[in-house]
């Protein structure tokens, strides 16, 4: 093969003890330039979230390069070799590197839906691509659906790693710099804090060679906000073109009709009043027609629960989140329609105003002093405290593929 246009795919380099695939992919990217080769683009690309057997975030990258295939192979496979550790059972790296394209299908497939190993087999082999499989080659999966992503909506994070000495150790970035940074940036960055909880989102608390990201619109949004940014020494940064923040991971679905791992965006009505359980999760449970489908607002989306926990039954709402063990696990949801939220309870005895007792169920209330009976019962109206719109939880609690409100609704393929 002679010097091309190529994509480099990488996937499943992560170790427990910190080694991360964009760390690698951000080497790479330095080896090849220093090669010679013009690398055009990097891409974090995010794959479904529920996958089993997923690395941490299920990350895998990409590199746009223009070289010559055999050649970078050879530095791609010899750098993966260098660093994953390879003994490590759940380290199952897998290496791409193609001038040809790869079905986008396989793409979103990937991001929405599962895959194996034999599927990235058919389409390494279907398009002549260059490939090393690792381990039990899992890592094929995420490295040739990287190469075969194309992003409708995409966002970018500038990442700034570790110097290797420091690795493991307690990272210093200065916190009042993080909160700066997004207070002059915002809506054009977000999740480098939580101003809600005063705390930082952005720095990593994990073994792994991120000293802190921060994610934007552009370029030019998360380099502006870096620069604000006081912090150790870096080693190196690199600013990755992602689908992290666009929701490529939701798909329309109908109550009744969810599939265990996949993500949804679901229409319906809330059924019952919500129901706060141990350790603070609140289960809300919505109906469309015949079918029942259970939300759930964990612990730690904090705030979020409280909206959740205002609505009513007859509510109209659209919810979005992963559907896991048979809940959805929200991550954002939308107040379509407010209901009127009324409720009885035993009305004042007509005759003395006293409140009356229930006299037995269906036979209506009776007065205890006068022993006056009423077939009415007070009808009381709850001041409802919730408003149309969208909510979502706060950035502690977002998963790196959904769509922060900052940025708009979620708007799907198709809709
Ligand atoms: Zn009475």
């Amino acid at each position: 093969m002679a010097i091309g246009d190529l994509r480099i795919g990488l996937d499943d380099t992560d170790s427990a003890d910190g080694l991360c695939t964009t760390w690698l992919g951000a080497l790479l990217a330095r080896r090849l330039r220093a090669a010679g080769c013009r690398v055009s683009e990097c891409r974090l690309v995010r794959l479904n979230p529920n996958a089993p057997f997923r690395t941490r975030g299920n990350a895998a990258v990409c590199l746009d390069a223009r070289g010559d295939p055999g050649d970078v192979f050879r530095l791609a496979c010899s750098t993966v070799e260098e660093f994953a550790p390879l003994d490590a059972p759940m380290t199952n790296p897998g290496v791409v590197v193609t001038d040809q394209p790869l079905p986008v299908a396989w793409y979103r497939r990937a991001v929405t839906d599962l895959c194996t190993v034999d599927g990235a087999l058919g389409v390494l082999e279907g398009a002549g691509a260059l490939f090393r499989g690792y381990g039990n080659a899992r890592g094929l999966i995420g490295a040739s659906a990287a190469v075969a992503a194309s992003f409708p909506d995409a966002t970018f994070e500038l990442l700034v790693y570790r110097e290797r000495e420091r690795w493991g150790t307690v990272r210093q970035v200065d916190a009042g710099s993080l909160f700066h940074a997004e207070g002059v940036t915002r809506p054009h960055t977000w999740d480098t804090v939580d101003t809600a909880r005063g705390t930082t989102v952005c720095v990593p608390h994990t073994p792994d060679p991120v000293l802190f990201g921060i994610r934007g619109e552009s370029p030019e949004w998360v380099a502006r906000a870096r620069a604000l940014v006081s912090s150790e020494p870096a080693a190196f940064e690199e600013c990755w073109r992602t689908n992290q923040g666009t929701d490529a991971h939701l798909v329309p679905g109908r109550c009744g009709h969810l599939l265990e791992g996949r993500s949804y965006i679901v229409a319906g009505t809330v059924a019952t009043p919500p129901a706060t359980g141990d350790g603070g999760h609140v289960t809300l449970r919505l109906d469309d027609r015949a079918a029942e489908l259970r939300c759930m607002a964990y612990e730690p989306t904090k705030g979020f629960r409280d909206v959740v926990r205002s609505l009513r039954p007859g509510d109209r709402v659209v919810v979005c989140g992963s559907y896991r063990r048979g809940s959805l696990n929200l991550e954002k949801l939308r107040v379509v329609r407010v209901a009127v939220a009324a409720s009885v309870r035993p009305p004042r005895c007509p005759s003395c105003g006293r409140r009356t007792t229930s006299d037995g169920r269906g036979r209506g209330w009776k007065c205890r002093a006068c022993r006056t009976r009423t077939r009415e019962p007070e009808v009381v109206i709850e001041e409802r405290t919730v408003a149309p719109g969208w909510y979502e939880v706060p950035p502690s609690a977002r998963r790196h593929l959904a769509k922060p409100l900052c940025r708009g609704p979620p708007r799907l393929p198709g809709r």
